[in-house]
């Protein structure tokens, strides 16, 4: 049996890396998908018909900056439009600026901060009316290890990270007696091509330190979401998954 049929999800950032994987598997299990990108357009319109064609489910991608609070809530009103409501809300779509502190500039802040964080408090949001006319719904964020642990070289990133635990729980509480559940999953070291950048070495290191010996695919983060924004997970809110191969327990 399919886990997603009859439900429709939101996902942003899904043109490429864990979006994309999670577009895929949950277009896999029955789900209608509207999803978002910042420029990517051949890879999202690509994305768009290769997935309606496989899966018989209605895609639809939106060119729309998810660190803009005005853009976040056209989004979610045309999503609302054109698929007459939805019951799944991915945050995903998330940047890097590395820097040690010592080098880092007030750019470097603040773009990561709006398109991690912020972004994940427009969309948010924009998505609260949605869920409370539904009787409920499924929010899951996509936050980091580093957001718990730390990282030497992405005080931003991980900080952006660590807030979007405290918003999550926060809105867990809030929207509980609504049926509203609200999830974080932190991804280890995933292979895309945020993590492609990386030199072999860097690579070798971060594995040698996962008890599974090996990085995680987009599927694996996807296989967690499918879970998270099913019904199966109907009595789970407020709750961090570490999807990372046993990098942090
Ligand atoms: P990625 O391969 O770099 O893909 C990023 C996606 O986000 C792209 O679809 C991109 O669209 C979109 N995006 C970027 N800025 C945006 C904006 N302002 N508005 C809307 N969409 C935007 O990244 P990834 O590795 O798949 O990471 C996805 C999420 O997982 C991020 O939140 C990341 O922090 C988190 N994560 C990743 C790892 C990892 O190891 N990869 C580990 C932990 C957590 P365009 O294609 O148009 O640029």
């Amino acid at each position: 049996m399919k886990q997603l049929e009859n439900k429709t999800a939101i996902i942003t950032g899904a043109s490429r890396g864990i979006g994309k994987g999670i577009a895929e598997t949950f277009a896999e299990q029955g789900c209608n998908i509207a999803f978002s990108y910042a420029s990517s357009v051949d890879k999202a319109n690509a994305l768009e018909k290769e997935l309606s064609s496989k899966y018989g489910v209605k895609v639809k991608g939106f060119q729309s900056n998810a660190a803009d609070f005005e853009s976040s809530q056209k989004f979610v009103d045309d999503v609302i439009a054109e698929f007459d409501g939805f019951d799944i809300l991915i945050n995903n779509a998330g940047i890097t600026r590395d820097n040690l502190l010592m080098r880092m500039n007030e750019q470097q802040w603040d773009e990561v901060m709006e398109v991690n964080l912020k972004s994940v408090f427009n969309l948010t949001k924009a998505s609260v009316r949605n869920f409370l006319k539904q009787k409920g719904g499924s929010i899951i964020n996509m936050s980091s290890v580093v957001g718990v642990m730390g990282n030497a070289g992405q005080s931003n990133y991980a900080a952006s990270k660590a807030g979007i635990i405290g918003f999550s729980k926060s809105i867990a509480k809030e929207l509980g007696s609504r049926n509203v559940r609200c999830n974080v999953i932190t991804p280890g070291f995933i292979e895309t091509e945020m993590t492609a950048e990386l030199g072999e070495d860097a690579l070798k290191k971060w594995t040698d330190g996962i008890p599974l010996k090996r990085g995680g695919k987009p599927e694996d983060v996807a296989n967690a979401c499918v879970f998270l924004g099913s019904d199966q997970s109907a009595y789970i809110s407020g709750q961090v998954l570490s999807v990372c191969g046993g990098m942090l327990m």
